[in-house]
């Protein structure tokens, strides 16, 4: 592995409690990062700041990304842990139940998009101050190749993560002038416990569109979004970061 320069660093990982958040986490520490996990499962989350003690400042934070309240409490709980913020890495995301469209049920399609784009939303809006603060900061947010491609049967789960690219987008554009980068990161289908939520039928879907015929690793995500959240990504911004095997074409 190679080492990026993040001492004197300090991250939020929005679900990094496991899956590819954890494993960002993983990679920022043996960086030299100190990293706060954010994630809704307490004991998760206990467990997780357990196997990554060992290599460096690591604290968890309970918080629901969707929820205001708790997410500037979040923030405030950070601040006290690490000091200062520098890193945001919006992870946080569920897959939803896979239906078609016109049956899918209303409940389903809030609950993903309010976790997935409206989660970021506020994620952002909660620490992008303090960036501001800093005069400098690195956000990564993960968004899918659903959100380029659309994938059949989770329209809710790829409207919400082109949802995602946008965003970056836009606020990529606002802190151009603030040595704050915002980019985010397509991955096609990495093997996680967020599978277990879809269908085998969608899972050999997207993996049947990957040239490499693989699954992608956690680690693979980590390495990109490492690079990402350092000083050395400093000339990309509202950008989005391929990671699918060769699956996306633009
Ligand atoms: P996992 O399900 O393994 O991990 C997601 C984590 O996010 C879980 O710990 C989950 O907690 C947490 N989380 C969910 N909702 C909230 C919430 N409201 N507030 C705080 N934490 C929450 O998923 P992955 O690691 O696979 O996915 C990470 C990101 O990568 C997601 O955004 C996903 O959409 C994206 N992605 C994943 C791909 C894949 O194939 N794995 C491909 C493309 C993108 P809990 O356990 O309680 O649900």
């Amino acid at each position: 592995m190679n080492q990026l320069d993040l001492a004197q660093q300090s991250a939020i990982i929005t679900g990094g409690a496991r899956g590819i958040g954890f494993a960002i986490a993983q990679r920022l520490l043996q960086s030299g990062a100190s990293v706060c996990l954010w994630d809704r499962d307490a004991s998760a989350l206990k467990e997780a700041e357990g196997r990554l003690a060992p290599l460096g400042k690591v604290h968890g934070v309970t918080v629901d990304v969707t929820d205001e309240n708790s997410v500037r409490a979040a923030v405030d709980a950070t601040s006290g842990h690490l000091g200062f913020i520098s890193i945001l890495v919006n992870n946080a995301g569920i897959a939803g139940n896979n239906s078609k469209l016109w049956e899918m049920d209303v409940t389903d399609w809030r609950r993903v998009v309010d976790i997935n784009l409206t989660g970021v939303f506020l994620c952002c809006r909660g620490v992008v101050p303090k960036l501001l603060e800093n005069g400098y900061g690195r956000i990564v947010n993960i968004a899918s190749i659903a959100g380029k491609e659309g994938n059949p049967n989770a329209s809710h789960y790829s409207a919400s993560k082109a949802g995602v690219m946008a965003l970056t987008k836009s606020l990529g554009k606002e802190l151009a002038t603030s040595n704050i980068c915002v980019n985010c990161i397509t991955p096609a289908v990495i093997e996680t416990d967020i599978l277990k939520q879809c269908s085998q039928q969608h899972v050999d879907y997207m993996r049947s569109k990957i040239p490499m015929n693989r699954f992608g690793k956690v680690e693979e995500a980590a390495a990109l979004a490492a690079w990402l959240c350092s000083a050395d990504c400093s000339f990309s911004t509202g950008a989005v970061f391929d990671l699918s095997g060769g699956r996306a074409t633009y």
